[in-house]
This record gives C-alpha cells, structure tokens and sequence, in this order.
C-alpha cells in the first residue's frame, strides 16, 4: 500500500436565496443567462463535477438547504452524487460524503439547544439524502467550541475537519488525524488540513492550472520527510470551497478530475477520504483545540457579531443585527415553550423531529400525536404548526453567510432580516403575542454603512407583503 495519501475535501454550499414566503427564489440579474446564482453555479460546478464522477473521488459535503434545492432542479445530478457516495460504501464500506449542520450557523455563537438542532437536522438530511449514516460533519465556516464537538459526539459523529490554527499551540502534523477529548468521557477525531496547500488552491488560480504539475511540484514537497523515510502512511488533506471547482475557477472541475484519477496514480499517491482513512490510520495523538476560531476570521468567530479586519467597514450593524436577533429568538423559545409545554413532554424534541416533516418522511399528524398523544384538538395542532415553523424560519435567520461581508445592504442579510420576520409573523399567528415592535426597534440599530439602508424597513416590509398572503407556507412539504 502507498505511503502517500492524498484527500480533497470539498464544502459545497450557497446561502438560501428563497423568499420566506413564496418558497421561491426571486430573479437575480446578476447570474444572466440563469435565472438566479443557484442556477448558475450549478450548471458551472455541481453538475460538470457529477459528470466526471468527481464526488466519487473527494471528501464533500453539501449543505442541507441547498442540497434541498438542487433536488426539486436537478434531480438527475443528485442521483449521481449519492451513487459516487454508493460506490465507496460498496466498495470500502464506508461512503465518503459528510454531513454538515443544516443552516450553516456560527455554531459557537449559537445556544445549547441549537446546536443539538442543527446537528440533529443536518445529520437527518445526510441520512434521508444518502441512505445512510454520516460518519463525519462539516461544521459551517469549521467554527468550533468544545460545546459543539460534543454534542457531534453525542449524536454519534466521529470526525470533522479544522484549519490547523485551530489546534491549540498550532505544533501539529496536518499528515495525521488527531483525538480531542470532550467532556463526560467522549472523544472526536479531527483531521487538520494542509494550510499552505489550501490557500494555494483557493486563492491562486496559477498553481492548478495543471494537474500533473500541482501533484509533482507543489504537493508533494509538503510530505512529512522523516514519515516518508520510515515508509510511514500520510494523509495530506486540502479542504477548499467545492464552487472553486468550475465555478469561482473555470475548467478546474477537470484539474480535480486529473489530479485524482492520473496525475495522483502517477506518482503513486493514493487519493482517500477521512472515513477511509480511519479505518487503517486510527488518530494516535492528542490535541486540544481553540474553541471560537474558524477558518475564514483570523479573529476568532468576530467576523459574524462585530468588527474584525476581515471585512471593511465598522461592523457596527454585524453587532446590532446579531444582538437584535438573539433577542427575537429567545422571545420565540420563550413563547414556544409556553404554548408547547402544556401539550407535549419535550418541546425541543418536538422541533428537532420537525425535520422529518420537512423530509417528507413522517407526516405533521403523526408526528404530533407521537409528542402529544391523541388528543390535540385541530386548533392545538395547527398553533403547534405554526409555532414548529416559527422555529424553522428563526434557525434559519442565523445563517452566517448574513454577517460574512463588509455591509448590510446584501441580499444575505437581509433575507435573514426576511425569516426573523417570518418567525414573528408565524408566532403572532399561533399565539397573539406580537414581536414586531421591539425586534423593529432593535432593527433600527441595524443601518448600511454604504446606502443609510436599515434592517427594520426589510423586516417590516416583509411584515407588511405577508399580510396579503392568506396561506401560511410548510416547509418543504409545498
Ligand atoms: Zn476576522
């Protein structure tokens, strides 16, 4: 077997473009000939690298919302994707898809209960998608604290991948997983990847011009020597954004292709993922991580709540939005677990089943009557309805990508500012207690540095617009 092993990992992944309330994603002129940027990119990445068989290749993941996407547009593509997945299952019995938490949420910044939520959702799609368990998790941004590994831990996830500044001292060898261990007795592997290795591929379109020239050249001088000289296996692993593959960079859906399936043979580097990796490499060593870091804030997680050089301006209004809607969602958890505690025996448990509803794979009715028994009346069901997706629209509205840039006037942000609305709609609807003036209030700290546009306007013209809309819209099921 070769000494030399070589993984890329891939991190797929779009913010949600689906207006709250029609389920639809509006028009963007920017992705011309394609209706919208998801179009676009799919055509440009997701489906090419399907094409040539690239997801059976990579270590990936997709992220759950939009892999809930290209499902109702390409479903063609993403049957490809599970089959390449398939294959490795088949073939070593382990798959080399990950899952990744459902809402790409700075996990770090997030309550307890949402953190065992958004793993819970994310690890119910991978499985509903796949067919199978995920071994492994990608954490949105690879954000960590010691809080988030354990609830991965607890729900059964063996390894995730972090930027080597995660390691706490920074002196690890990338060339090997290593084991952190977590509180009450558990533990989680975590692969560290190739930091120089990685920025060159994401960042300088100069070095994967040709493949055969990365392996040789550049890939390979970042081999452990003293490893290599006692014949030693070693993992090198590059983990990118997957859109850099033909989308953000042209034609390197085909760089991917020939590095793993020629160049790599080549000169008898063997191309893996981590779930097989494991399998023969065990983590032998041990580390502590840096809890809030990630791997695209040199500041820890400050670029999603305030001021960091990572994007210009004050970042004032990344500090008021995240207060505003810290203060909307614990107004909503209060309200949720009033109207749900008197029905149901475990209201969080509740919301994290939801999922199965929005799967398709349970029906509301039954889900209810497994957490409330049979006695709900109509009207207790369709409030509790409401409220369940009251909470599906306040996950949603702290998807990071709405703190990621340098200003506010973005669709990003404001789509979040959009679901706040809609989680406040919906719950004004279960249960009279109307949100609207405080978290407006609250908003109206939110203001773009470039055009004076505040975030209290989108929220409630989005409040407004949904007023003439009659039908309350259900997850996935319409
Ligand atoms: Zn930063």
């Amino acid at each position: 077997m070769t000494a030399h092993a070589i993984s890329i990992h891939a991190h797929f992944y779009q913010p949600p473009r689906e207006d709250p309330l029609t389920g639809k994603i509006p028009t963007e002129g920017g992705a011309v000939p394609f209706t919208n940027w998801n179009e676009r990119i799919h055509s440009e990445c997701y489906r090419p690298n399907a094409e040539l068989g690239n997801f059976e290749r990579i270590s990936f993941n997709i992220g759950p919302t939009l892999h809930n996407w290209m499902e109702g547009y390409d479903p063609e593509t993403c049957r490809k994707i599970v089959e390449q997945d398939q294959v490795n299952v088949q073939r070593f019995g382990v798959g080399n898809a990950v899952a990744q938490a459902y809402n790409h949420t700075i996990l770090p910044l997030s309550s307890y209960q949402d953190k065992v939520t958004q793993v819970y959702w994310g690890i119910a799609d991978f499985t509903h998608r796949f067919g199978r368990r995920p071994q492994g998790m990608w954490l949105p941004e690879t954000a960590v604290d010691i809080d988030t590994l354990s609830v991965l831990s607890t729900q059964g996830i063996q390894f995730t991948i972090l930027a080597p500044w995660q390691a706490d001292g920074g002196d690890i060898d990338p060339t090997e997983p290593y084991i952190v261990s977590l509180p009450d007795r558990q533990q989680i592997t975590v692969f560290f990847y190739q930091r120089e290795l990685s920025t060159l591929v994401s960042f300088d379109a100069s070095a994967t011009i040709n493949a055969d020239i990365f392996a040789e050249y550049i890939l390979q001088p970042y081999y452990n020597q003293q490893k290599s000289g006692r014949g030693e296996a070693q993992l090198l692993l590059i983990a990118s954004d997957g859109e850099l593959y033909g989308h953000h960079k042209s034609q390197r859906e085909r760089f991917l292709k020939r590095l793993l399936d020629g160049a790599s043979d080549r000169l008898d580097l063997m191309p893996t993922y981590p779930a097989a990796w494991l399998k023969g490499h065990p983590a032998r060593r041990s580390v502590e991580i840096r809890e809030n870091t990630s791997w695209s804030c040199h500041h820890g997680v400050m670029r999603w709540m305030g001021q960091c050089g990572c994007t210009s301006g004050d970042g004032n209004w990344k500090a008021q939005l995240r207060y505003a809607l810290v203060h909307l969602a614990n107004e909503l958890d209060r309200l949720y677990m009033d109207a749900t505690r008197p029905l149901v025996a475990d209201p969080w448990t509740l919301r994290d089943r939801y999922v199965h509803v929005l799967l398709g794979e349970i029906s509301l009715d039954r889900l209810l009557s497994e957490s409330a028994g049979p006695t709900l009346t109509s009207d207790q069901a369709h409030r509790l309805h409401l409220l369940l997706e009251a909470q599906r629209e306040r996950q949603r509205m702290f998807t990071s990508c709405g703190w990621f840039f340098e200003d506010f006037d973005r669709i990003e942000p404001r789509n979040n500012v959009a679901y706040a609305a809609q989680a406040v709609r919906l719950t004004r609807l279960a249960t009279g207690v109307d949100l609207e003036p405080v978290t407006a209030s609250n908003l109206s700290r939110v203001a773009s540095f470039r055009t004076g546009f505040h975030a209290d306007t989108v929220f409630q013209a989005h409040l407004r617009k949904a007023e003439g809309v009659r039908s309350v819209k259900v997850g996935y099921a319409d």
